[in-house]
């Protein structure tokens, strides 16, 4: 696979600090049932990176400690890791919203059974990958047999309770961009979205987040193979909105990879670009109180033009 940093490391995007954490957004590791060829984490089925249980645990504290109101648990497919369930459990009991970043085909897998059951007891928010509502298109970005698979899983969501009303369980979907293109308006695809799921499938969400591809690990590397690395960059940066630039998700969103290392999001997690203290060693949750990261510099890379193109990406779509 081709690196990306070295591409990415000189750049004019500037310079941002941190704000107050709202999110703390955990990676529990890099195994996944799939292998998809947009993934920015370079997930699949051999990794073995995985959240042991004292980081589970570091995890926990820092939540119990900051009152930090959000746990975002993604990964690979986080449902993977051993203490996956544990961390939902013991968030959700200390009143901690839990969204759970879910490929949907997981709920298939081996031994995920009750996974959906699971997740709607401890009203855990669903944010779940659906990168077209076209089976062609999803299967040649996911595999073959995700579409209909994809389909089960959120008719399962639907018969469990999620995107019903007064159910008070949320299922959002997640679109992003087949090849190195900007995502198409959100209100608009998601209509589209809501009539060819609804009409066609009889599936309801809640909401969808249209997220633009990272030219980073395997798209990243995809665009270096097929020559388009350099156009991509260009496109981000044409499309630059410094309207964008306030509300980017690393403002307020600390991310912590399976090992306990803190990063100012989950893409430069995968960059291998650490907050580091004052004589460059990575920093652990473990050493961390909130309040010390607001004001602090956000480390910026070529990337970053990714979330502030056009309509603007993040964890939870677009900014505007
Ligand atoms: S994009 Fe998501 S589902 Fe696909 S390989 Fe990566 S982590 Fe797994
Ligand atoms: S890539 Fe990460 S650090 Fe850069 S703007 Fe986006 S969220 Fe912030």
């Amino acid at each position: 696979m081709h690196a990306t940093l070295r591409l990415l490391e000189q750049t004019d995007f500037p310079a941002i600090a941190r704000r107050a954490v709202e999110v703390l957004q955990v990676n529990v590791g890099y195994r996944c049932n799939q292998s998809c060829v947009h993934c920015h984490v370079n997930a699949g089925p051999t990794r073995t990176e995985s959240m042991p249980r004292e980081i589970a645990d570091e995890v926990l504290h820092y939540l119990r400690q900051t009152h930090v109101p959000t746990l975002d648990i993604t990964g690979g497919a986080p449902e993977l890791n051993a203490n996956f369930r544990y961390l939902v459990t013991e968030a959700r009991a200390l009143g901690v919203h839990v969204m759970d970043r879910c490929n949907l085909t997981i709920t298939q897998q081996p031994g995920q059974e009750d996974l959906v059951a699971f997740l709607a007891a401890h009203k855990v928010e669903v944010v779940a990958s659906m990168p077209c509502y076209l089976e062609d298109n999803v299967d040649r970005q996911r595999g073959d047999g995700v579409f209909q698979a994809s389909l089960q899983a959120l008719r399962a969501f639907n018969v469990a309770g999620y995107a019903q009303p007064g159910s008070g369980l949320t299922l959002n979907l997640v679109y992003n961009p087949q090849g190195p293109s900007l995502p198409p308006d959100q209100v608009e695809l998601e209509e589209d979205y809501r009539r060819i799921l609804g009409d066609r499938h009889g599936i309801a969400f809640n909401r969808l987040y249209t997220l633009a591809n990272m030219p980073i690990q395997r798209f990243g590397s995809t665009l270096v193979s097929k020559g388009q690395f350099g156009g991509y960059m260009r496109l981000l940066k044409n499309n630059y909105r410094a309207e964008n630039l306030s509300q980017v998700m690393c403002r307020s969103l600390l991310s912590v990879d399976w090992q306990g290392y803190v990063y100012d999001c989950d893409f430069n997690q995968m960059l291998g670009l650490p907050l580091l203290d004052a004589s460059g060693r990575p920093i652990r949750l473990s050493e961390l109180a909130a309040a010390e990261l607001e004001g602090r510099c956000i480390r910026v890379a070529g990337h970053c033009y990714g979330c502030t193109a056009g309509q603007g990406s993040s964890c939870g779509g677009a900014l505007n």
